[in-house]
């Protein structure tokens, strides 16, 4: 008897001969992943979903199987493939364990409302409901995360449950998963027994615009003094008539936290985004405006940092009809595309002539640039994390990717990288899951193999997920790994700052990361002070246009970055101790509260400040 039949309880070698005008269900199944344009699929074979690996091996010429050394990184990699592409992304792990092990990913897709399918191994037909090893019921492990949860029961279905699965993945926008029983795989079907419906799968249209509600928007948008555009990435591809408009009605533009890369990060009004990862100008703007606009956005922070409490008149364009008046009681709600209801807006709103409170939010903007150049441009001291955003500016392409990680980075990429419309900025925006960097990394270079890709990641983040820094050099993935590297938890010793007694389980011992990279045959760097900064940066990028990998071990100093959410600088609140320590502490002297701005505008300050929207 076969090795298989004592583990899956079925002769898989038998079952693998081919009977005449039939195909094996495994390999239907892959042939519909094909037809809905799958390139590539993330996973780790294990012997429940070896049928799998199989059809793979059968179409190998049509579609590449990644091998990655965690089912997190490929299912992560899969939701990060979906960020950058808007395609559906693919992954699989075998029964138990590695099916488990992609949660992760299924979790960051789903928070992030992007298509991602999810193949479990699961045991042969014959060992199901024995409690045989590593069989179990695995439906209700994705019956949370998942908006299509199946497992197929006979081979003919096998290809119409992974279309079923992938129409409704992108029909909404979720996570759809799929156990598959090894040995069904191997069964076969007749070569005519099955179908993808890809060809057939259409969008909805843009929801046609209602007047009435863009008159009174137009009405709100004449009449506010302080008017403020908060954009979120449902204004995606449509950044230059969210600016038009910003520009005719004098609004200041705040985007979230995830938008960074829809505007030029030279627009001389974008405020940036409030809360935690954040810029000062824009967490000071929200109490002292009068109107806020807010499309294509589901701002997670709006309720517990009542960042709109003051706000008078609220307007709100998204595409969901069941996102209007989620953040915030609108007073005009738009269900439209952004794009089409900006566009439609700009052309009736009364175009406004420089205004005090335009005038003293961009001074407020120039003059928190002033200070984050400053700290980048230092060319003296211990090397922050500041000057390493300085060389990275310098040497990152038009239309570089980056994937960035969660922690201090996601705060501080947003606040020093200089991105346009043309580059990608993606992370775990929602989920937050720690780990992302590498994954997305991948995933990119993959996608995009002409472009330059950066992962951008604390030392904390890499660690976890840093064994696939192999699959990139397997792969030949040329890719630029930056570990900013200070032995803590950055983002949360923060905040163990602000709420604990003292710190615990934030700081972490050394590792040299350039050897590490050496060892799995990446090229490894490490920079420890200012000076040499520069002539790294520009080596490195020389070695990924030469098809290496490339580690940069930056030795960073442990200083918390600026707490735009905690800001000390207004007289009127703090001594001018407090003022002082803080001004020191974060090497702001020059720098000043937006109500001097306003006051200089002869515009009066209302000075309060909005909660943190933490825990
Ligand atoms: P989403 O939540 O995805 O909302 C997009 C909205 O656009 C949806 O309502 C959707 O229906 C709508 N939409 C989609 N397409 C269209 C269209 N064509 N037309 C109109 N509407 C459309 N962010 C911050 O701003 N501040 C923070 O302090 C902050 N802290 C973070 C901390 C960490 C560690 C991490 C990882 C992330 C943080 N973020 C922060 C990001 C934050 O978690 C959210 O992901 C982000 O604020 C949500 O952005 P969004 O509203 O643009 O996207």
């Amino acid at each position: 008897m076969a090795k298989n039949v004592i583990q899956f309880g079925f002769d898989a070698k038998t079952a693998n001969q081919h009977e005449e005008g039939t195909i094996k269900a495994g390999v239907a199944t892959v042939k519909v992943l094909e037809s809905w344009g799958v390139k590539h699929i993330f996973g780790i074979p294990g012997g429940s979903i070896n049928s799998l690996m199989d059809a793979l091996y059968v179409e190998r010429d049509n579609i590449d199987y990644v091998q990655v050394r965690h089912e997190e990184v490929g299912a992560l990699a899969a939701s990060m493939h979906a960020k950058y592409t808007g395609h559906i992304g693919v992954c699989f792990g075998s029964a138990g364990p590695g099916g488990t092990h992609t949660l992760q990913g299924l979790y960051d897709a789903r928070e992030e409302h992007v298509p991602l399918l999810a193949l479990i191994g699961q045991f042969g037909t014959a060992g199901l409901n024995w409690d045989t090893f590593q069989e179990m019921n695995e439906n209700p492990i994705y019956a949370d995360v998942a908006i299509y949860n199946r497992q197929v029961s006979t081979a003919e279905q096998m290809p119409h449950v992974i279309d079923e699965a992938i129409r409704q993945a992108y029909a909404k926008n979720g996570v759809a998963v799929v156990q598959i029983p090894v040995d069904l795989g191997w069964v076969d079907i007749p070569q005519d027994g099955w179908y993808s419906a890809a060809h057939a799968y259409r969008r909805y249209p843009n929801p046609q615009l209602n007047a009435e509600d863009i008159d009174a928007a137009v009405e709100l948008l004449n009449q506010a003094e302080r008017p403020v555009i908060f954009a979120g990435i449902g204004t995606r591809g449509n950044g230059q008539a969210v600016i038009d408009l910003s520009r005719k009605i004098k609004a200041p533009l705040a985007n979230t936290g995830i938008s960074f890369d829809n505007f030029p990060s030279d627009y001389e009004a974008l405020l940036g985004s409030p809360n935690r990862v954040s810029t000062k100008p824009s967490v000071e703007c929200f109490p002292e405006a009068d109107t806020v606009l807010f499309v294509g956005s589901n701002y997670p922070f709006a309720e517990v940092s009542k960042v709109f409490k003051n706000v008078k008149k609220f307007i709100q364009i998204d595409i969901d009809p069941s996102k209007l008046g989620k953040r915030h009681n609108a007073d005009v709600a738009i269900l439209g595309d952004a794009g089409d209801a900006l566009r439609a807006i700009c052309e009736k709103v009364d175009e406004k002539e420089s205004t005090g409170w335009w005038r003293a939010n961009l001074a407020n903007v120039a003059n928190w640039r002033e200070y984050v150049t400053k700290l980048e441009k230092k060319t003296e001291g211990d090397l922050q994390l500041y000057q390493i955003y300085d060389a990275i500016n310098q040497v990152a392409d038009e239309d570089a990717i980056f994937s960035i990680d969660v922690g201090d980075v996601t705060q501080t990429s947003i606040r020093h990288l200089h991105m346009n419309p043309k580059q990608m900025w993606r992370t775990s925006s929602l989920f937050a899951t720690m780990g992302i960097g590498i994954p997305g990394a991948i995933s990119a270079k993959l996608d995009f193999p002409d472009r330059q890709v950066w992962n951008l990641a604390g030392d904390g983040g890499f660690n976890m997920t840093m064994q696939d820094l192999a699959t990139a050099v397997q792969y030949e993935l040329p890719t630029l790994h930056v570990v900013f590297s200070n032995q803590q938890f950055g983002f949360i010793k923060d905040e163990q700052e602000d709420t604990n007694l003292g710190y615990l389980g934030v700081h972490f011992m050394d590792i040299d990361y350039a050897k590490l990279a050496e060892a799995m045959g990446a090229v490894g760097h490490t920079v420890t002070e200012i000076s040499q900064v520069h002539d790294v940066f520009a080596q490195a990028v020389q070695e990924v246009r030469e098809g290496k990998v490339v580690v940069i071990d930056a030795k960073i100093s442990n200083e918390r970055p600026l707490p735009a959410e905690m800001l000390e600088l207004e007289p009127r609140l703090y001594s001018a101790e407090q003022i002082d320590a803080f001004k020191k502490r974060y090497e702001a002297h020059d720098l000043k509260p937006l109500s001097y701005f306003l006051e200089q505008e002869g515009l009066e300050a209302r000075i309060e400040t909005v909660e943190q929207g933490g825990f």
